[in-house]
């Protein structure tokens, strides 16, 4: 934080107040009425000496002030409306005697927050409590970011309609749950994964949007280059043999995965899944969901899957030596095994597979593609500003409300595959991993990001926070 500039978002901010002023008085004076006490306002001004010149024309009572800075109260402006209405349906649920009446505000207050957090890209929804607030941040292409703060008083109804749209056990407080729900939205279905876990403060609650659309949008829509989406068409339509899509989490594994399932002949093969969770339902694809409780593991479905005599499986996660074993297992007899792994490129895949105890000979034998991926936040294009470093021109983001003052719009695939060919298969075979990256002579996925630099789509910054 720069000097004296507070923090807004410690602050529980009384909008029925903040309503009483008009935007365009907010915006003239650069300031946000925070809250009103007995005996004084407080208030968060952009410039203290600018506004005290005006404030005998707002308010009567002393006021206390908090600085913040211009982008900040542009960002609290911004989405005024929604804040506004939120909290009012907030403030009218908190202490109400009848559940029902309660019950029909607060499903009110969530199709709001569900449509606010869809329409800004959100993946995630966060509800955490504090002492004597809840706070509720959004996951924008990837970053956290606060966007209301509530009274305490609206947690246990929050938290209890959750649980009961997701059929989960409104009592419960004190262990894990997940579940899913669906909901209309404005004529739009979406579902909603839910995660409740206890914490020292209360309860945390990660609401996945989980968008069908993204899902479903067909290998050739999700951004790869030609040469990848080649080489994966290439590949997937082999018998047998392994093809491992890695990356962090975060990274769009899930809906590669998803992409190349749709891709796959469904009709004509046998395609299971193992998944842990399950996403999205894909028709005419058999997919089982991992459940520990009642000792469905990974282990015990590799076990039986090849039982069910499947043309392609594919594994959410290959995360320990028994999965990577059943794995090559199935694709040295005549399968054709899609899994991830949990590396950033894919010289430390093999590296990763060799950890988990494979044989070099076998990895050579059945692994024909590495795609590695990382998502890279794409620059707003409305607020975006150039900069000339030493003649090198790139841009840096800035942030307008086109992007919620972010500076970025949205986010981009950036890969890098690894064929495995003959030479290749030697190599691994004989360990000899360094030199593979020499033979193939390819641009790794750091490269190729800084090449998304260079042409203006992504940030030096955001290169940086990608460089591991
Ligand atoms: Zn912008």
């Amino acid at each position: 934080m720069i000097d004296g500039i507070e923090d807004l978002d410690s602050y529980l901010i009384d909008y029925g107040f903040v309503n009483k002023i008009s935007i365009e008085m907010l915006k003239e004076f650069c300031f946000l009425p925070i809250m009103e006490f007995e005996i004084f306002i407080l208030i968060a001004v952009v410039d203290k000496s600018e506004f005290a010149k005006n404030k005998d024309k707002l308010f009567s009572k002393p006021l206390k002030y908090i600085n913040i800075t211009q982008k900040m109260l542009d960002f609290e402006l911004h989405n005024l409306t929604y804040k506004y209405s939120l909290f009012n349906i907030a403030s009218k649920s908190v202490g109400l005697e009848d559940s029902n009446f309660y019950e029909s505000h607060i499903k009110e207050f969530l199709k709001m927050l569900f449509l606010c957090a869809i329409s800004f890209r959100s993946s995630d929804i966060h509800f955490e409590t504090l002492k004597n607030a809840i706070i509720i941040r959004f996951r924008i292409d990837g970053k956290l970011s606060q966007f209301f703060r509530f009274d305490i008083g609206l947690y246990p109804i929050l938290s209890s309609s959750l649980k009961m749209f997701s059929s989960l056990d409104i009592s419960q407080k004190r262990v894990p749950q997940n579940g899913r729900f669906s909901q209309n939205l404005d004529g739009v279905d979406f579902d909603f994964r839910v995660s409740i876990l206890p914490t020292i403060c209360g309860e945390s609650i990660v609401v996945r949007i989980l968008d069908n659309k993204k899902a479903f949008l067909g290998l050739e829509n999700i951004g790869f280059s030609k040469d990848v989406y080649g080489a994966i068409l290439k590949n997937i339509n082999f018998s047998h043999g392994m093809i491992l899509v890695t990356g962090a989490t975060g990274s769009g594994k899930t809906t590669t995965m998803y992409s190349i399932l749709n891709e796959l002949d469904r009709k004509n093969k046998k395609i299971i899944t193992i998944e842990d969770p399950i996403e999205y339902n894909i028709d005419g694809v058999m997919q089982v969901q991992i459940n520990e409780e009642i000792g469905l593991s990974y282990e015990i479905v590799l076990k039986n899957i090849l039982r069910q005599d499947p043309d392609v499986i594919m594994i959410g996660e290959i995360r320990d030596e028994n999965a990577l074993k059943i794995a090559i297992q199935a694709s040295l007899t005549g399968h054709l095994v899609i899994a991830t792994l949990h590396t950033n490129d894919a010289i430390k895949t093999i590296n990763r597979l060799l950890d988990l105890d494979a044989k070099a000979y076998l990895i050579a034998s059945v692994l024909r593609l590495i795609v590695s991926q990382k998502l890279i936040r794409v620059l707003c294009p409305y607020c975006k500003e150039e900069i000339d470093e030493s003649g090198i021109k790139t841009y840096r983001s800035v942030g307008c409300p086109k992007c919620n003052f972010s500076g970025y719009d949205g986010r981009t695939i950036v890969t890098e595959y690894l064929q495995v060919d003959d030479e290749v298969a030697k190599m691994i075979n004989q360990v000899d991993i360094e030199n593979i990256l020499a033979y193939l002579k390819y641009k790794t996925i750091n490269e190729n990001i800084y090449t998304k630099v260079l042409d203006g789509t992504t940030s030096m910054s955001e290169y940086y926070s990608h460089e591991i």
